[in-house]
């Protein structure tokens, strides 16, 4: 079959890589009917994330058709038409039972390795390196799902792929966002980043009440977006983004901040290290260092930080200021399985049809070379790329 591979850093290749096989009763192949680039995806071709190795297969934004059932799992069937989740889950361990699905304890091979080297563990994660278990992603003709009985969402004929793709990750992962900074009503947020997930964010805190929402980015074409899902934008390169955030709150600041960008904010080929001394010798701006940052300075004192933005090994937190304005930060890969069916239930009443945010098409993996490249540079007003393989 055909898939999209992370050949080094910057360089990602369509090749033709062998098919699936079942390997355990609980598994399901599916032929892969949709499948997206996220940010997240961007961390790995930016060489952020340790342990890719050259060929593995992209990839943690799909859905498809079961082509092929375990003998195990009686919960699905040739031909189910499913989303899956890019936390793989056993539903049995205690971190399954307690909800926190993206903490499985059982489904990460390398999760020992993963806890020595960076202190903590996740469950096996889709097309995401070797630390989350070297399993093959769905940027593909066809996916393997370990724990297919667990890690799926069956969903109805009557909404399109591209309707419901995105309940793979960004839709559960900006709602959640948003469902960790408590909106009770009326309450205004910030969002750091107007990338897919930011814009879905933004839409999310709507949807949970926020009467304003604050959204910080310096793509033109985001930032336009943004505004038309209802929020009050900041260009963050006229350097003024703290300055502009107290003007919108009347000096108070935003009762919660989010980050939706991420490690690359550091600056593309910068460490982390030299980019932390650089804001302490002032050469230059807190602005343009750390998104994260950022938002802990903005954030008014008791309120909450609520990071999708992801981090794999040792940031520069600001933790004076957070400790000393006792903040509460909410945080971790999404818990898929807490916000699947509920989300799927407000796109089926039509108060949100995700796929708004698409720009780019494909019926070729083909292209994925081009199209990570022009996710990556933003060029040709990209937000978000979906494949039909
Ligand atoms: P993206 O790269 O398309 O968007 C990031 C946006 O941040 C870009 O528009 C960029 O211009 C903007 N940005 C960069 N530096 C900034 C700064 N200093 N201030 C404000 N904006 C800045 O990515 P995306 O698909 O929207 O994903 C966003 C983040 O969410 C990524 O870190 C991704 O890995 C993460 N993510 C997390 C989860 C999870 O489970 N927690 C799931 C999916 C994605
Ligand atoms: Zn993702
Ligand atoms: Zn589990």
């Amino acid at each position: 079959m055909k898939a999209l591979t992370w050949q080094g850093r910057g360089t990602i290749r369509c090749e033709t890589v062998p098919d699936p096989q079942i390997q355990d009763g609980r598994d399901a192949i599916i032929k892969v009917t949709a499948c997206a680039i996220c940010g997240s995806d961007l961390h790995l071709m930016g060489g952020y994330v340790p342990t890719m190795e050259k060929g593995d297969v992209l990839g943690h934004e799909c859905m498809g058709e079961v082509v092929e059932v375990g003998k195990e799992n009686t919960a699905l069937k040739v031909g189910d038409r499913i989303v899956v989740p890019f936390t793989i889950c056993c539903g049995a361990c205690r971190q399954c039972q307690w909800g926190n699905w993206s903490l499985c304890e059982r489904t990460n091979p390398n999760g020992k390795m993963q806890a020595e080297q960076f202190g903590y563990a996740t469950a096996g994660l889709f097309g995401y390196s070797h630390i989350t278990g070297g399993f093959p992603g769905g940027q593909a003709e066809y996916l393997r799902i370990p724990y297919a009985d667990v890690t799926h969402l069956k969903v109805p004929e009557d909404l399109s792929d591209e309707q419901v793709l995105f309940l793979s990750d960004i839709f559960p992962t900006a709602y959640m966002a948003a469902d960790h900074c408590d909106i009770k009503g009326g309450e205004t947020i910030a969002v750091w980043g107007c990338g897919p997930v930011g814009i879905l964010t933004i839409k999310s805190c709507f949807l949970l009440g926020a009467a304003r929402v604050i959204a910080i980015d310096t793509v033109p074409e985001r930032l336009a977006m943004a505004r038309e899902a209802g929020a009050e934008v900041i260009d963050y390169a006229e350097g003024k983004v703290q300055e502009s955030i107290l003007e919108l709150t009347k000096g108070l600041g935003p009762d919660a901040v989010i980050e939706a960008v991420g490690m690359e904010s550091h600056g593309a080929d910068t460490l982390v290290q030299k980019v932390a001394s650089a804001v302490m010798s002032k050469t230059i701006s807190m602005e343009r260092a750390f998104a994260l940052n950022q938002a802990i300075l903005a954030c008014r004192p008791g309120g909450i930080v609520s990071v999708p933005g992801v981090y794999v090994a040792f940031d520069p937190v600001a933790m004076g200021a957070f400790m000393n304005k006792g903040l509460t930060m909410r945080t971790g890969q999404t818990h898929m399985h807490r916000y699947m069916k509920p989300l799927l239930e407000r796109i089926r009443k039509g108060e949100i049809d995700p796929s708004f945010i698409i720009t780019h098409r494909s019926s070729s993996l083909e292209d994925g070379p081009d199209l990570y490249d022009t996710f990556r540079e933003k060029k040709d007003n990209c937000i978000k790329v979906v494949f039909r393989p």
